[in-house]
C-alpha cells in the first residue's frame, strides 16, 4: 500500500498560514460591513448547471477546470468553482429578487482542476462581494472602491495597482468580436491549440489565454474601444469620473477580459509585481446578465473575488496571538486549585493553559516553548496559604500573590520583579 499523502493542489492551513488566511477574511468583513455588506454562506457543491449554464461553456473553469461528479442519487453536482454564481443562483432560489439591492460578502473555498504552481491551487479560498441590483456605474465605482479599501487594510496597496478595463454592452462586443474573428484568422498557424478553438466559439477568450504564442499576438490586436456605442462609451466615462471622485488611483488596461464570460461593461483586476506570474490578488466586474442564467429577473449585478492564498502571501507580517499565561500545579490537592485557577482567567479573557505532566523543570520549559508570558506555579505550601507564585517569563521576576488576585495581577502588568 502507498503512503497516504495530501491531494495535489491541496495545502493545509496550519499555524502562520491560517492566522494569515483568518486575518484576510475578518479584515474583508469588517471592511465590507462598512459599506452595508452581509455576509452569506452557500453550499460548496451545486448542480452542475449552476456553474456551466452561467461561467460559459468555452471558459476554461467549465472545459476543463471543473470538480465534477454523479452522486449516488444520479444527479450531476461540481464543487464550487466560483463564488458568484452560486450567489445569484442563491438570489433565486431563496425568493430575494425583488428585495434589491442584496449586499452581499462571501469567504471560503473554492475548487478548479488546475496545474499546481505558487499561488495556483486546486483547492483554494476567495473572498467575495456581490452588490446586486444597482445599475449605475457609481455602484462599479464603489465596489471597486470597497476592494481598493480591503486591500489598504490589509496594508498592501504598497504593492498592487488597479487595472480597469470595459468590455462593453453586448452590442459593442459582438462589433469588436467581428474585428477579433478577422485579426486572429491571419494568424491560424501561430495560435495555440487552445485558441484555434477558441476562434469560432469566443474570439474574446484568446485575450486572456496564458500561453507565450498567444500572448505575442494578443498584444495588437483590435482594442474594444473603437467600437463602443454611445450608452457603452458614457458608462466607461462615468465609471472613470466616479473612481476619481472616491480617490482611487488605476491604469487603463484594454487587455483584461476576466476568465469568465458573464462580464460586461466594467472589468478590473488589482494585480501585484511581487507574486510572479500569478499576480491578480482580486478581481472582477458588472455581470448583468447572471440572475436571469440562474431563473431570475433581468437583474443587474457588480462583484468581486480575492485569492487569499495570494493576499496572505502579501502581509508585511502574519498576525500574533496573544501569550498564554501557564498553570503549573504541584500535586492533586494543587491540580483542583489550578482548575478554578484557569476557569477564572479565561473568565476574564485571559489565554490560559495547563501543563500536564512532568516535573516542574519540564513544565517551565513547555511553557517557555509555548511562548507564554506568565506562569503560575501552584505548589502544596501555596494550596495551603491560598497564594500562587506568579513568574513574569520576559523579566523572570517572580512574586506571591493571592490566588483570588491573580485575574488583577496579571492585568495590572503581572508579576514585579522582585525575585
Ligand atoms: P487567473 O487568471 O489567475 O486564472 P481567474 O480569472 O481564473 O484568475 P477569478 O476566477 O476571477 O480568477 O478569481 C479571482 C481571484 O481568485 C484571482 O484573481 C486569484 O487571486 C484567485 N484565484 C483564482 N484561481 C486560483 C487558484 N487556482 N489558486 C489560487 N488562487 C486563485
Ligand atoms: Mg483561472
Amino acid at each position: 500500500m502507498s503512503a497516504i499523502k495530501p491531494v495535489r493542489g491541496t495545502h493545509d492551513l496550519i499555524g502562520e498560514d491560517q492566522r494569515r488566511h483568518a486575518h484576510v477574511v475578518e479584515t474583508a468583513r469588517q471592511v465590507t460591513s462598512l459599506y452595508g455588506f452581509e455576509e452569506w454562506a452557500t453550499p460548496i457543491f451545486e448542480e452542475t448547471g449552476v456553474f456551466s449554464r452561467s461561467l460559459g461553456d468555452t471558459s476554461d473553469v467549465v472545459s476543463k477546470e471543473m470538480y465534477t461528479f454523479t452522486d449516488r442519487g444520479g444527479d450531476s453536482l461540481t464543487l464550487r468553482p466560483e463564488g458568484t454564481a452560486a450567489v445569484c443562483r442563491a438570489l433565486v432560489t431563496n425568493g430575494l429578487t425583488q428585495s434589491l439591492p442584496q449586499k452581499v460578502f462571501y469567504a471560503g473555498p473554492m475548487f478548479r482542476y488546475e496545474r499546481p504552481q505558487k499561488g495556483r491551487y486546486r483547492q483554494f479560498y476567495q473572498i467575495g462581494a456581490e452588490l446586486i441590483g444597482p445599475g449605475e456605474p457609481l455602484a462599479d465605482a464603489e465596489a471597486i472602491t470597497m476592494g481598493r479599501d480591503v486591500l489598504a487594510a490589509l496594508g498592501i496597496m504598497d504593492d498592487v495597482v488597479l487595472e480597469l478595463n470595459t468590455l462593453g454592452d453586448v452590442e459593442s462586443r459582438a462589433a469588436w468580436r467581428v474585428a477579433l474573428v478577422e485579426y486572429f484568422s491571419a494568424f491560424r498557424d501561430r495560435l495555440s491549440e487552445d485558441s484555434l478553438n477558441r476562434l469560432e466559439r469566443n474570439p474574446l477568450r484568446i485575450l486572456d489565454s496564458k500561453a507565450p504564442e498567444d500572448r505575442e499576438l494578443v498584444a495588437d490586436a483590435p482594442a474594444l474601444s473603437a467600437y463602443l456605442n454611445d450608452d457603452s462609451r458614457r458608462f466607461w466615462d462615468e465609471l472613470r469620473n466616479g473612481l476619481t471622485l472616491f480617490g482611487v488611483a488605476y491604469t487603463e488596461n484594454p487587455r483584461i477580459v476576466r476568465g469568465l464570460d458573464y462580464y460586461s461593461h466594467t472589468a478590473f483586476e488589482f494585480v501585484t509585481t511581487r507574486l510572479g506570474t500569478q499576480g491578480t490578488v482580486l478581481a472582477g466586474g458588472r455581470y448583468d446578465g447572471l440572475v436571469a442564467e440562474m431563473g431570475g429577473p433581468q437583474t443587474p449585478a457588480i462583484g468581486w473575488a480575492g485569492g487569499i492564498e495570494r493576499l496572505a502571501m502579501l502581509l508585511e507580517a502574519a498576525p500574533v496571538v496573544d501569550r498564554p499565561v501557564v498553570v503549573i500545579p504541584m500535586g492533586a490537592a494543587a491540580e483542583k486549585v489550578a482548575i478554578g485557577v484557569l476557569n477564572q482567567l479565561r473568565g476574564a479573557g485571559i489565554r490560559a493553559e495547563m501543563a500536564y505532566r512532568g516535573n516542574l523543570k519540564k513544565r517551565m520549559e513547555r511553557a517557555n516553548r509555548s511562548n507564554a508570558s506568565h506562569v503560575v506555579i501552584i505548589g502544596e505550601e501555596e494550596v495551603e496559604k491560598g497564594t500562587s507564585q506568579l513568574r513574569d517569563l520576559s523579566s523572570g521576576g517572580q512574586t506571591e500573590v493571592a490566588t483570588s488576585a491573580l485575574v488583577a495581577a496579571l492585568q495590572s502588568g503581572g508579576a514585579g520583579t522582585s525575585a
